[in-house]
């Protein structure tokens, strides 16, 4: 079984500047109805935490380990 993360985006804070969508190398995130970005695909996700890294305002955390 491939490990699994589970990505999270506080909304509240993200500012839509496209950062994790252009880092991370697996293409998780989209930008939802309100330029929020959102894991829509999470289960793709393989942990480098390049996006939770990037993110200038600390919106994204990324829960397990590889
Ligand atoms: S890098 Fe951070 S602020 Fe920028 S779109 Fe992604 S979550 Fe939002
Ligand atoms: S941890 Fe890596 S693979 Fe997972 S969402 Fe962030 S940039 Fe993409």
């Amino acid at each position: 079984m491939p490990k699994k993360f589970k990505v999270e985006v506080n909304s509240h804070w993200c500012k839509g500047c496209g950062l994790c969508l252009a880092v991370c190398p697996k293409k998780v995130f989209d930008f939802d109805e309100n330029l929020k970005s959102t894991p829509a695909r999470m289960e793709d996700c393989i942990g480098c935490k390049q996006c939770e890294n990037i993110c200038p305002d600390l919106a994204i955390t990324v829960e397990g380990s590889a």
